[in-house]
């Protein structure tokens, strides 16, 4: 097989065979296939898409590529939950200990940061000593003692999608529904689950900008996850404006900590609970909607989840003294006051400048395996409606150094747009299940989960 007749091929808008699909993973992982062929045939299918038949062949050969947990017998009902990628999203954070101190079973392979998007991995390496790169049994085993683990895709576990993803990162290539598709399905059904829920964010911050294409892409996870045998459901939720306030790793570790805390932003605590409450319902450790968010919102209220990450750090190589004292994590040598420039409603708080400045400061990769600096961020405390005062403090800029900090105010001053009142757009619009999709009416997941008793 000569591959760049594939590539060719791929380009002018022709499709792969399902056995030629098999033999470019498999010639990829084994080196026979530089970075940058397989770069160009992954921006041929950037804008040429894939077949059907494509898409199950790539996902498939993608979830061969190495080996897949294996919890035997044992009953624990195991569910993940799974972003297509936002900024500020730090829910997985807050949802996978509150969850696994509700009884569910937890192995959440996590990714880094992809695009202009933050990566649970990168949070969770800001943990001084926190180790993501665990075995297949060590995952296996932690998460039968105590029913979580948090950890990266690795030579053994979800190796093709931990390459190309890495290299997705660096060449341009992360916007294409099938990539995603099988980059999220190959990790997540490699972990012997009962069930998957699915965020996929929608919005200017999200990877596709379209809804018509981002309910395709859910409607696909869907699909690809009920065909496997895991009952898997989708919610569709706003990243046209960071979730929460703080964007950045340490910065959204130490959110998640105030939210594991009861005291975490309205809209980080109606996306978690709503997420949530799917999981316990997969899960079968609740038996309806209203129990589930009961359940979760005691999880917050008794310390249960915060205690549970506090184990997930121990046992994976991180002082648990840090959900007490978050001041041992990274901290920023520069810190900056933003002020409003004028009185006005905040119309826009555009994600994707916010994620393109942290990686410009310091916080994101330019090329595969780069270290980055975990301490950079924002925290913006204003979001689309608002009303603010000229010279009103509405947001901090977190920086290694003066120029960090200057990029910093210059993002702000193109990401927070001031001007009219217009109605910020649903937090949680759909709804996408093996039943189909339903448009979700404003609040009601919300309502359902009860998460407005826990939120700020
Ligand atoms: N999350 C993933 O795991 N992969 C993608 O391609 C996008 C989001």
């Amino acid at each position: 097989m000569v591959f760049q007749r594939l590539i060719e091929r791929k380009r002018d808008g022709g499709a792969l065979s399902a056995e030629e699909w098999t033999v470019t993973l498999a010639d990829f992982m084994a080196g026979r296939i530089p970075d940058y062929q397989m770069a160009a045939l992954l921006m041929a299918v950037v804008w040429r898409g894939l077949e059907p038949e494509e898409l199950t062949a790539l996902t498939e050969a993608m979830l061969a590529s190495g080996d897949h947990l294996d919890f035997g017998t044992w009953p624990a009902p195991r569910v993940d939950k799974h972003s297509t990628g936002g900024v500020g999203d730090k829910v997985s954070l807050v949802l996978a200990p509150l969850v696994a101190s509700c009884g569910v079973a937890v192995p959440m392979m996590c990714g880094r940061a992809l695009g202009h998007t933050g990566g649970t991995v990168d949070k969770l390496e800001a943990i001084p000593g926190f180790r993501t790169d665990l075995s297949r049994w060590e995952v296996e085993r932690q998460v039968q003692r105590i029913g979580c683990a948090l950890f990266a895709q690795s030579a053994a576990i979800a190796p093709a999608d931990g390459r190309l993803y890495a290299l997705r990162d660096v060449t341009g290539t992360v916007p294409s529904l099938p990539l995603i598709a099988a980059s999220i399905m190959s990790k997540k059904l490699a972990e012997h689950l009962r069930g998957l829920v699915l965020d996929v964010k929608t919005g200017s911050g999200g990877l596709l900008l379209e809804l018509d294409r981002e309910l395709e892409l859910a409607r696909t996870l869907v699909a690809i996850g009920e065909s496997h045998g895991c009952r898997t459901v989708a919610l569709l939720t706003a990243m046209d404006r960071p979730l929460g306030r703080a964007c950045g790793n340490a910065l959204e570790l130490e959110e998640a900590l105030l939210a594991l805390d009861g005291q975490g932003p309205d809209d980080l605590m109606a996306v978690t609970f709503a997420l949530g409450v799917e999981v316990l319902l997969i899960a079968g450790v609740a038996g309806d909607a209203g129990e589930a968010g009961r359940r979760l919102h005691e999880a917050i209220t008794s310390g249960r989840g915060r205690a549970k990450l506090g184990e997930v750090i121990e046992a994976q190589g991180g002082n648990p003294t840090l959900i007490d004292d978050p001041g041992s994590l990274p901290q920023a040598k520069v810190v900056e006051i933003y002020q409003a420039r004028r009185r006005g409603f905040v119309e826009r708080v555009e994600p994707r400048v916010i994620g393109e400045a942290i990686a410009a400061m310091g916080g994101g990769r330019r090329a595969p395996g780069e270290a980055i600096d975990p301490s950079v961020g924002f925290v913006i405390t204003i979001k689309p409606g608002d009303h603010v005062a000229a010279g009103e403090p509405i947001a901090s800029v977190f920086a290694r150094d003066q120029e960090g900090a200057r990029a910093g105010i210059a993002a702000l001053d193109q990401a927070i747009v001031l001007g009219e009142k217009h109605p910020p757009a649903p937090l949680i619009s759909h709804r996408v299940s093996d039943r189909g999709t339903e448009v979700l009416a404003a609040g009601m997941l919300e309502d359902r989960s009860g998460s407005r008793a826990v939120g700020r």
